[in-house]
């Protein structure tokens, strides 16, 4: 029995079609083997479902070429079938993908194997030409239950590990366990972080811009703030807040934030000529960013590379970011306030609310959080926190902007304690960056 899985690996039946590049099974020729190897109910030994992914193939095939790219894959392909064995059946399921199912081995048996599998990579890396390539590949396994019959559930659990396997921290392997609360809790949020990456990867996040204005006098803008926004399968637009949670789960919002950067960069590049003189731009930055030494580097190689000037653009970094690592994110700020850039303190008094953060940390701004300013005229204890933020703010010489002002009143009240910005559905809510080009 065992025999004629390998059988059809090998392409016993006339159907089977194959990778060019690797000469395995391709992906529906895989499923479609997958299907009649889960539906034989003469197998008696336990079925183990694997995905195996590259990390960073990408790049691979950015920094040694394709034909590096294509070698790498052959090298995987070839240590995968030596090691997995003659029974089992392995597939190329897609770009960095790979697919395995095995019926002669426990659970324990292919996890071991798999270690193994990047352990050969990473300790000696495969020599290209005249450069050295050191490979990491991450693995998801799944236990296929006698009574699971779905390919697309057991895809999905397998992508599930992998995915856990890539974001939990160093693991090589995981195996997909349906009581496993670490991944259940991850679930609901992978397939946010899935279409995370996804756009990410397809360019498919949108741009969104949201007046900040002087309370003096709102006809005169400071400056906008730039939003993410996404847009989903029936085109409607979506906001970020479950999509940067779920980011932050599986360690994706730098990618995120380099995203951003790069997208308005370029956009202010190509359309300086047709937008405003002196416009100029508020980005979020994200937890995870501040821990990222390249960043600084990245945005420093970007401004010079898309001819911006560091005053048009400020970082929000919020008040948990900054309570979180004061020194890091000392650091990251001196390094950019060098070249120019601008900060702002976001969310102000959700955190400790401590005045430590403003006194030591040099920010330019202090953003009161919006939960605060909302009921202003009608909650007399928020009264008197922005009051006590607004006068420390402006003993330290900080500018101060005020979140959500969605009405007059509030408006008002903001302007009479001395707050110099305002930023809410007052003025405007977020529009596309592209209503920014002046017609000419
Ligand atoms: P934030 O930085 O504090 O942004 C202000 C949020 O308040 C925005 O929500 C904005 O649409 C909303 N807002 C503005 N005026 C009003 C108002 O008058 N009333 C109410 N109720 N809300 C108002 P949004 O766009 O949903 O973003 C939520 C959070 O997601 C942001 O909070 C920020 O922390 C994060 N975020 C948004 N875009 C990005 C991004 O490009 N990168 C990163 N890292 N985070 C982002
Ligand atoms: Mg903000
Ligand atoms: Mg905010």
């Amino acid at each position: 029995m065992l025999k004629s899985i390998r059988n059809l690996a090998k392409g016993s039946s006339p159907e089977d079609t194959f990778d060019t590049v690797t000469g395995l099974l391709d992906r529906s020729a895989f499923i479609s083997n997958l299907k009649e190897i889960i539906a034989d109910r003469e197998i008696q030994r336990e079925r183990i479902f694997g995905i195996a992914n590259i990390e960073q193939f990408k790049l691979i095939n950015h920094s040694y070429g394709n034909d590096a790219g294509d070698f790498v894959l052959q090298e995987l392909a070839k240590r995968m079938s030596i090691e997995l064995g003659e029974d089992a059946c392995i597939a190329r399921m897609g770009n960095d993908e790979f697919g395995f199912i095995t019926t002669d081995k426990t659970a324990d048996q292919v996890k071991k194997i798999c270690e193994n599998i990047n352990m050969s990579f990473s300790d000696t890396a495969l020599p290209w030409r005249d450069k050295k390539i050191r490979l990491h590949v991450k693995f998801g396994i799944v236990l296929i239950d006698e009574s699971e019959h779905d390919i697309n559930q057991i895809l999905k659990s397998a992508n599930e590990a992998i995915y856990s396997a890539k974001y939990d921290g160093g693991d090589t392997i995981c195996e997909y366990d349906q009581d496993d609360t670490a991944i259940l809790r991850r679930s609901g949020n992978l397939q946010h972080a899935i279409t995370v990456d996804r756009w990410i990867a397809r360019n498919l996040f949108l741009l969104y811009l949201q007046p900040i204005v002087s309370l003096a006098n709102p006809k005169k803008l400071s400056h906008f703030e730039v939003l993410i926004r996404g847009k989903d399968n029936d085109g409607k637009i979506i906001t970020p807040g479950k999509l940067i949670s779920a980011a932050e789960d599986f360690n994706l919002t730098t990618k995120l934030d380099k995203w951003v950067i790069r997208n308005l960069f370029e956009w202010i590049d190509q359309h300086s000529s047709d937008m405003p003189n002196g416009v100029r731009f508020a980005v979020n930055i994200s937890a995870l960013s501040i821990n990222d030494h390249e960043l600084c580097d990245y945005i420093i190689d970007l401004v010079e590379e898309k001819n911006i000037n560091p005053r048009q653009i400020s970082f929000e970094i919020t008040e948990r970011v900054a309570i979180s690592n004061m020194k890091r994110c000392y650091d990251f700020m001196s390094r950019l306030r060098k070249r120019g850039f601008l900060f702002a303190l976001d969310d102000f008094g959700t955190g400790y609310c401590s005045f430590k953060y403003i006194k030591t940390l040099p920010f330019d701004i202090i953003k009161i959080d919006g939960s605060f300013i909302q009921n202003i005229d009608s909650d007399a204890s928020n009264y008197a926190i922005v009051k006590a933020v607004t006068d420390i703010s402006k003993a330290f010489n900080r500018k101060t902007i005020a979140e959500c002002i969605e009405n007059e009143k509030v408006a008002e009240i903001a302007h009479e304690l001395g707050i110099d910005y305002g930023q809410g559905y007052l003025y405007s809510k977020p529009i596309p960056i592209d209503a920014l080009i002046v017609k000419t």
